[in-house]
């Protein structure tokens, strides 16, 4: 864990408040560590978002401690792309902070594909 991250699931954390089941979700994929669920707002025809069912704030918090969630987050990306067809390409995508557009503080990663992709930035 780095210095000031909180491993606390949060009462208030929309993801940690989907994972526990109090808020409702599309699911799409599940594991003991991993949860991936539907988009509210889809920025293309598949957007899902890949969250460890673990409270991380976001890619600034995590630590060498997480280097295995982490890489089971990528996989688990690939493996929801796969199921939801995306043979053709898609993108992942992780936000950090004010200037990466982060506006859920729990870590997430998107999988969006399903037509071609604008150009990055
Ligand atoms: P960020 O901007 O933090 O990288 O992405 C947060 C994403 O969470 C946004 O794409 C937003 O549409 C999505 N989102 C926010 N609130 C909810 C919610 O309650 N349910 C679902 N399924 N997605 C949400
Ligand atoms: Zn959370």
């Amino acid at each position: 864990m780095r210095e000031g991250a909180s491993n606390l699931m949060p009462a208030d954390c929309i993801f940690c408040r989907i994972v526990r089941g109090e808020l409702p979700s599309q699911k799409v994929w599940e594991n003991d560590e991993i949860l991936a669920f539907r988009d509210i707002h889809p920025a293309a025809p598949v957007h899902v978002l890949v969250v460890p069912k673990e409270h991380i704030a976001g890619m600034a918090a995590a630590g060498n401690e997480h280097a295995a969630l982490l890489g089971e987050l990528l996989l688990a990306g690939q493996k929801v792309a796969e199921q939801e067809g995306l043979d053709e390409g898609y993108r992942l995508v992780i936000n950090q902070g004010n200037h990466g557009r982060q506006t859920v503080a729990h870590l997430h990663l998107h999988v969006l594909g399903g037509r071609l992709l604008g150009a990055m930035g």
